[in-house]
C-alpha cells in the first residue's frame, strides 16, 4: 500500500465521522484526535470485543477501571521516573527534532526495501519456479545487505541498552544519515528525554504537588493487587484487565493516530507462580494472535517480532506486527514482567503485595505476564485493513469498508426502495424493532444506489431494502456489502439471521 493510499484513508476517516483532529478550529494539537459519531462506535465495539475476549470469557480475568492520575510515587517505583525516555537528536539546519534511534530505524528500513526490490525483480525473471527462502539465502546482493542490517542492529542495540547516547550519535554519523527534510547531517548530540506529562494537583504549587498522567494503565493493577485478590476470591493463575487513557509526550508523533499523545490502552496483567513464566508467556502469546485472526483479516497481517533489547521490567517481551500501510509495526506488546513492579512496589509502599498458594503452601510474589494492546492503534489497523477501492462491473469505482461485522459502527440499514406507496411505513417499523439490538440505520433520502455506497463507505455490513414484493410477501431484500449479493428473506426472519452472523460465539468460539 503506498504513501497515497494512507492519505485517502485518513481523509476517509474524517470525511465519514470517524476521526478529526483535536481542537480543529484552533488550527488542531499536535498528536491528538477526536473520534467522531461513526469513530466511537468502532471504537467502543473493539473495546467490547477485547473486553469480552478476556473478561467475559475467561472466569480467572476481572476487571479493573483505576484513575489517571496516581500518587507520583508510583512512577518513581515503576522506574518511569528514572528510565521512561527516548533517545533525542536535533538537526542544527532544520531545526528538526527525531528520536535517534527512528533515524536508525528507518535508515535499515531502506535497506530492507531495498531486498524487497531484489526479490520482486527475481520474482519476475524465475516465475514459478522462484523459491524465496533459497534466493534469500544465496543472492550475493542480498546476502550483503542482510550484513548490513544485523551488523547496524547490533550496534543499536547496544548502545540503547548500555544508554550510551554517544555510541548512538556516532551511528548516525557512521551511517551518513540525513535530515529526511532538509538532507543535513549536521546534528547536535542525543540527549535523553522522558516522556510523562506532568501537572499539578491541588490549589499549592510547589514540588510535592507535582504529579503525572499515567503513561501506562498497568500501575493502576499493580497498586490494587490486593484489594482485587482480597475481593474477587480469585486464585493463581488470574488476570485482571483494564481498558484506559495513557499519555506520553511523545518526542516525534506522527502517522496519525499510530502515535499519539493522548491515547487509550487495553492491558491485561497475569499473575502467575514463580518458574511458569514461559509456559504463560507462549500461551498468551497464541491466545492473543488467535484473537486478531478471528477477525478475518488475512494471516500475512499479522507477524510476531521477539525483542532483543527488553524493558528494564521485562525478562522476555515479543510484538504483535501488524501490516500498516507505512509498513509492519507493533500493534501489541506480550511482557514477561517478572515480579519486577509488585517487588518494588514492595519495597517503595513498605507494604507487602504476596500471595499465598494454597497448593504449594507457600508465600510468594507472584511473576506477571501482560498484554498490552493500543485501542486506538488496533482502531488504525481495522481500518486500514478495511479500506478497500474496487472498480465495479460498469467501471464505476466504489470505497467500501470491509470492517468484520462484528465491529461495524452500524450493523444493519433499512432502506425503503421509494419513499412513497406505504414502504417507509414498513421500513420505519423494521427499524424500531431491530434497533433493539443492533445499532441500526434508516436511510430514505436518495437513489437506493447512493444510498448502499454511503453505507459501504461507513462499513455497514448488511442492509435491507423494503420494496414493493414486500407488501404482497413480507419479504425484503438482505445485500451484503462485501460482495453486494442480495437475497429475500421473510421480515420475521431477519432477527434471527442477523444474531447468527453477529454472534460473539461466531467469532470468537
Ligand atoms: P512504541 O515502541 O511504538 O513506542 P511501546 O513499545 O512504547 O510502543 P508499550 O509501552 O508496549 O509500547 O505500549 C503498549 C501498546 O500501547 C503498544 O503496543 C501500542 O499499541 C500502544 N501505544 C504505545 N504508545 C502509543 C502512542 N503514543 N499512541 C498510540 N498507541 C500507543
Amino acid at each position: 500500500m503506498s504513501d497515497d493510499t494512507f492519505k485517502k484513508i485518513t481523509s476517509h476517516a474524517k470525511e465519514y465521522g470517524f476521526i478529526f483532529p483535536s481542537s480543529e478550529i484552533y488550527d488542531g494539537l499536535s498528536a491528538v484526535y477526536d473520534y467522531g459519531p461513526n469513530g466511537v462506535l468502532l471504537k467502543n465495539n473493539i473495546k467490547t470485543y477485547w473486553w469480552k475476549a478476556m473478561v467475559q470469557l475467561h472466569e480467572n480475568i476481572v476487571g479493573l477501571d483505576a484513575a489517571i492520575l496516581m500518587h507520583p510515587a508510583v512512577w518513581k517505583a515503576s522506574g518511569h521516573v528514572d528510565a521512561f525516555h527516548d533517545p533525542l537528536i536535533d538537526n542544527k539546519d532544520s531545526k528538526k527534532r527525531y528520536r535517534a534511534d527512528n533515524l536508525v530505524e528507518d535508515h535499515i528500513a531502506k535497506i530492507q526495501a531495498k531486498i524487497n526490490k531484489e526479490i520482486k525483480k527475481a520474482r519476475k525473471r524465475f516465475g514459478n519456479d522462484f523459491d524465496e527462502e533459497k534466493f534469500l539465502n544465496e543472492s550475493p546482493r542480498v546476502l550483503k545487505y542482510r550484513e548490513q542490517i544485523e551488523r547496524i542492529e547490533q550496534k543499536l542495540n547496544k548502545a540503547l541498552s548500555n544508554n550510551d547516547l554517544q555510541a548512538l550519535k556516532q551511528l548516525i554519523l557512521d551511517l551518513e544519515i540525513a535530515d529526511p527534510v532538509s538532507g543535513s547531517r549536521n546534528w547536535t548530540d542525543v540527549k535523553q528525554f522522558n516522556l510523562m506529562f506532568e501537572t499539578r494537583m491541588g490549589a499549592v504549587s510547589d514540588s510535592s504537588s507535582e504529579i503525572y498522567l499515567r503513561p501506562e494503565t498497568a500501575q493502576g493493577i499493580f497498586v490494587n493487587f490486593n484489594n482485587v485478590l482480597k475481593t474477587s476470591r480469585t486464585k493463581i493463575p488470574f488476570g485482571i484487565a483494564q481498558i484506559g487513557k495513557a499519555f506520553r509526550n511523545e518526542i516525534v508523533a506522527r502517522q496519525f493516530i499510530f502515535r499519539m499523545r493522548e491515547f487509550e490502552q487495553m492491558e491485561m496483567q497475569f499473575f502467575i507462580r514463580p518458574g511458569t513464566e514461559k509456559e504463560w508467556f507462549s500461551y498468551w502469546k497464541e491466545t492473543r494472535m488467535k484473537w486478531h485472526l478471528s477477525l478475518g483479516f488475512d494471516k500475512e497481517m499479522y507477524r510476531y517480532h521477539d525483542h532483543e533489547q527488553l524493558a528494564h521490567y521485562a525478562d522476555a517481551a515479543t510484538d504483535i506486527e501488524f501490516k500498516f500501510p507505512f509498513g509492519f509495526k507493533e500493534l501489541e506488546g506480550i511482557h514477561s514482567r517478572t515480579d519486577f513492579d509488585l517487588k518494588s512496589h514492595e519495597a517503595h509502599s513498605g507494604k507487602k503485595l504476596r500471595y499465598f498458594d494454597p497448593e504449594t503452601r507457600e508465600t510468594y510474589v507472584p511473576y506477571v505476564i501482560e498484554t498490552s494492546i493500543g485501542l486506538d492503534r488496533m482502531f488504525l489497523a481495522v481500518l486500514s485493513a478495511a479500506y478497500t477501492e474496487e472498480t465495479l462491473s460498469d467501471g464505476s469505482v466504489r470505497t467500501v469498508l470491509k470492517i468484520p461485522a462484528v465491529l461495524a459502527p452500524v450493523k444493519v440499514a433499512v432502506l425503503p426502495l421509494v419513499k412513497k406507496d406505504g414502504l417507509p411505513e414498513i421500513a420505519r417499523k423494521i427499524f424500531d424493532d431491530l434497533k433493539w439490538n443492533y445499532m441500526t440505520a434508516y436511510d430514505e433520502k436518495d437513489a437506493i444506489g447512493r444510498r448502499y455506497r454511503r453505507q459501504d463507505a461507513i462499513g455497514t455490513p448488511y442492509a435491507v431494502t423494503v420494496d414493493h414484493q414486500t407488501r404482497s410477501d413480507g419479504t425484503v431484500t438482505l445485500r451484503y456489502r462485501d460482495s453486494m449479493h442480495q437475497e429475500r428473506i421473510r421480515i420475521e426472519d431477519l432477527k434471527k439471521e442477523l444474531d447468527a452472523k453477529l454472534d460473539l460465539k461466531t467469532w470468537l468460539g
